[in-house]
Order: C-alpha cells, then sequence, then structure tokens
C-alpha cells in the first residue's frame, strides 16, 4: 500500500502515477487518484493495478491539475473492489482522503455519524474517518488542520494519510502515526509519499514526520509539524537525500 501526494505549479498527474508505479513493491490491490484543478475535484480509482487505474482515469476524468493524490490499498476492512478504493469523499463532497493503515475503533465512530444523518458508501474505515473529520469541522467551524487534528485524536489504529478540502484548496493535511510519510520539500512545491522514491528525482530536501506528528502543508508557506496529541509545534528536521 503507498500514499503520493503533489501540490505545487506541476501537472499532479504524471508525478502521481509514476509515484504509485514505484511504491507498487508494498503491495496493493486497488489504485486511485485525486485531482484538483482550481475548480473541480476529481477522483477516477479502480480495484487493479495502477495501469488499470491509468487507462480508467483517461476515460473517466480530465487528467489536469496542480494538486493530486494517489492511494494504492491493501484492503483491511471492505472487500478489494472499486467503491472501496481510495481516495474516499466525505459526505458534502469537499473532503478526500488517503489512508494507509486500519481504523480500530471505526465501527463506534461510524453508529454515532449514522446517527447524525451521514450516509456510507463504502465498507472501508476510512470513510468512516474523514466524515468524522467532516464532522468535527463543521460542528466547530475549524480549518481543516484542526479538524484533522481532533479527529485523530478520537481515533485509536495506525495511519498515514493525507486530507484535501476543496474549500481551503491550497493546502494538504498529512498526518502518520505507525504508517510512513515522507514530505518533499521543494521551491513553491511539496510532495508527500509513503517513501521518497516519489520525489527524489523533484528535490532532495525530505522531512519524514514521526509517529504522531501532523503536517499542515500550503502553497508558499512553510511547512508546520505539530504533535497530533498536545498541538505543540516541532522544527522539523530536513534531511538531504542523496541523488
Ligand atoms: N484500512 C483501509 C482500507 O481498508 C486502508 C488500507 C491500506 O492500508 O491500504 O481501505
Amino acid at each position: 500500500c503507498g500514499i503520493v501526494g503533489y501540490i505545487g505549479y506541476r501537472e499532479a498527474y504524471p508525478i502521481v502515477i509514476k509515484g504509485l508505479k514505484r511504491l507498487e513493491y508494498r503491495g496493493y490491490d486497488s489504485a486511485g487518484v485525486m485531482l484538483y484543478d482550481g475548480e473541480n475535484l476529481k477522483i477516477s480509482k479502480t480495484k487493479g493495478k495502477v495501469v488499470d487505474l491509468e487507462e480508467r482515469a483517461s476515460k473517466e476524468i480530465s487528467i489536469n491539475g496542480t494538486i493530486g493524490m494517489g492511494h494504492t490499498r491493501w484492503a483491511t476492512h471492505g472487500v478489494p473492489n472499486d467503491v472501496n478504493s481510495h481516495p474516499h469523499l466525505s459526505n458534502s463532497g469537499n473532503l478526500a482522503i488517503i489512508h494507509n493503515g486500519i481504523i480500530e475503533n471505526y465501527a463506534p465512530l461510524k453508529v454515532e455519524l449514522i446517527k447524525r444523518g451521514y450516509i456510507f458508501h463504502s465498507d472501508t474505515d476510512t470513510e468512516v474517518l474523514v466524515n468524522l473529520i467532516e464532522e468535527v469541522q463543521k460542528k466547530e467551524k475549524l480549518k481543516l488542520g484542526k479538524a484533522v487534528q481532533i479527529a485523530l485524536n478520537q481515533v485509536v489504529g495506525a495511519y498515514a494519510i493525507a486530507v484535501f478540502d476543496k474549500n481551503n484548496p491550497d493546502e494538504i493535511v498529512a498526518a502518520r502515526l505507525g504508517s510512513p510519510l515522507a514530505i518533499g520539500v521543494g521551491e513553491g512545491e511539496y510532495f508527500i509519499a509513503s517513501d521518497a522514491s516519489p520525489f527524489i528525482e523533484y528535490t532532495s530536501n525530505a522531512i519524514y514526520l514521526e509517529d504522531g506528528e501532523m503536517a499542515i502543508i500550503r502553497l508558499h508557506k512553510a511547512m508546520k509539524v505539530r504533535k497530533i496529541k498536545d498541538d505543540s509545534l516541532v522544527d522539523p528536521y530536513i534531511q538531504e537525500l542523496q541523488m
């Protein structure tokens, strides 16, 4: 399973697809991509390989946009099929998430969200998390980063996630606990990936998130890293990659 994300000035799709291929060694059963072109949030996903995704995406969506996220899934909750593939959208359609790992307490959270009127399209634990983030965000009128943080503090499990909010489209929020996540820091662009291989040709500056950390990645701003538990700011160590 793997995660790739891009926010910057280049076309995201080729970076995401190539990145997903480099992460194929991690194993997976499905693949998906999200693109944002300044107006539309577009998703294409499928059971199968990254080449199957490419074939489908080229027919299903326009593959332009300078913000993108890609995912390869190793199913834990819900069989491998198109609907259970990531990215998953929140009920409003504004939030998109990719997730590697397991949300162990998804069942009681799901019951609670259903009581509040949420509808679920997939059998995944991940769709519960993205709707939990939306519920927190709506209830307390919060920015995405804060909402992600509060939601993650209600979650038991393991994750590497990246979340995008169409209403605040110059940022991606990433977090990890138990699954790896690296961030490539370029000039006017950021990369997110399970390991550095998807972005090593674009930048040699990488930040490896530690367990329990989250990153608010904003275009044209310095990245902020915080501890999910107590909100304290972390001074991230930028590692120089050997090209
Ligand atoms: N638990 C999630 C799912 O089953 C993510 C699996 C993964 O790590 O790819 O959809």
